[in-house]
């Protein structure tokens, strides 16, 4: 009887030694994998990259990355302008839009559209809202983007036009229904007020967008002239499409080295 009470009782002590041990582990990794200075310093020049290709409105238009593992988010203040944004002056927001860190600067009354996202795609890492010309206007005029250029293929079948309402989107209720019409896609075109972009990384999501605001312009381009003859057939589509994602790292390499800020 004493055998076995010992017995059992040295398992249930290894086990737990093994579970508190592995989770250790675990937050170890993450937490090696995750360098937040880095991280805010990539989002700032992000910002820089957003405003240089198109996406420039002065103060307006802020992107953010979500802190792994939760919901929480971090995101240029309202103070600054898109192409001042320096890592200091970003704040740290809960999945509620609560400041929980950061500069203490003012935040984004659109800060709920970045929660509702991340709290709808477990996959997003990085949410991008601006306000760029050619893409909000295809928008207007209820288009989406079409395989008119090489630039345009990665938004094929991955796009959606959110018509509800032009107005800004400063609830809950109002950024959970914008990430409900996103869906599954990347890109979500909303009429008379801008875009949301969203990506596995910020490189990803702000590649993407460079990448709309000229398809965009290029299909306003063929619209003016009397529109386009030709547009990229579905084999084309796949393969420029797998040839742009590839290259994603290297191209934001090359426009994250064109801002000179910090
Ligand atoms: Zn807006």
């Amino acid at each position: 009887m004493n055998f076995w009470r010992k017995t059992i009782g040295l398992l249930v002590i290894f086990t737990l030694l093994l579970s508190f041990t592995g989770i250790a582990l675990t937050t170890t990794a993450a937490e090696a994998e995750y360098n937040e200075a880095a991280m805010k310093d990539k989002l700032a020049k992000a910002h820089r990259v957003l405003a240089m290709n198109g996406h420039d409105d002065w103060l307006y238009g802020h992107m953010s990355f979500r802190v792994p593992g939760t919901n929480n988010f971090w995101i240029k203040s309202s103070t600054q302008s898109l192409d001042g944004v320096t890592s200091d002056a970003l704040i740290l927001l809960d999945s509620d839009c609560n400041p929980i860190g950061g500069s203490g600067l003012k935040k984004h009354i659109e800060a709920f559209i970045h929660a509702e996202m991340y709290k709808a795609r477990p996959d997003v890492m990085a949410v991008i809202h601006t306000h760029p010309p050619n893409a909000t206007a295809l928008a207007s005029m209820g288009m989406m983007i079409e395989s008119l250029s090489n630039d345009a293929v990665m938004f094929i079948n991955d796009q959606a036009l959110y018509t509800k309402t032009s107005a800004l989107i400063t609830n809950a209720e109002m950024g959970a229904d914008l990430a409900k019409t996103l869906g599954k896609n990347r890109l979500l075109l909303i009429r008379n007020h801008g875009i949301v972009m969203v990506g596995d990384s910020i490189e990803q999501a702000v590649v993407a967008a460079v990448f709309l605001e000229k398809a965009a312009e290029f299909q306003i381009i063929c619209l003016q002239a009397g529109g386009a003859k030709y547009s990229a057939s579905d084999k084309e589509i796949e393969r420029s499409r797998n040839n742009r994602i590839s290259q994603t790292k290297g191209m934001y390499n090359y426009l994250e080295s064109k801002v000179s800020l910090d």
